[in-house]
């Protein structure tokens, strides 16, 4: 997808720390981090929100939080963490481009 930061990201133009890639998946730093760790888990097939999924995309979604169940604690999020997906500019998605907040590495009050 044209102009957009994330696929930009996923294809290394645009430089990122990157923590994991695997054939599906990227998760690299937040470059604005709201808590001292924060990582952004995207699917490398460019989609802008869950209102776009259909069956295919649902199951990679749901292979997507297998993994991060798995990888949390190779991320120093052993401890717990918090996920969170804005959906749409009304509840502050910035970057139409799936990803999924990863939020911790010190206790999270609500
Ligand atoms: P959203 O507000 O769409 O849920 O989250 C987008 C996130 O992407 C923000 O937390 C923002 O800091 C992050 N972000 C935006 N541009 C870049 C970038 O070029 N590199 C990285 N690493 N993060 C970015
Ligand atoms: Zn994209």
């Amino acid at each position: 997808m044209e102009d957009c930061i994330f696929c930009k990201i996923v294809a290394g133009e645009i430089p990122s720390r990157k923590r994991y890639e695997d054939e599906e998946m990227v998760i690299f730093e937040d470059i604005h981090p709201m808590k001292r760790i924060h990582l952004l888990a995207v699917p490398k097939e460019h989609f802008a929100t869950i209102a776009e999924l259909d069956e295919g995309r649902a199951a990679l979604l749901g292979r997507i939080f297998l993994k991060l169940g798995k990888l949390a604690p190779t991320l120093g999020l052993g401890e717990g963490y918090r996920l969170v997906i804005n959906q749409g500019e009304y509840a502050g998605q910035t970057v139409p481009h799936l990803h999924i907040h990863l939020l911790g590495g010190e206790p999270l009050d609500w």
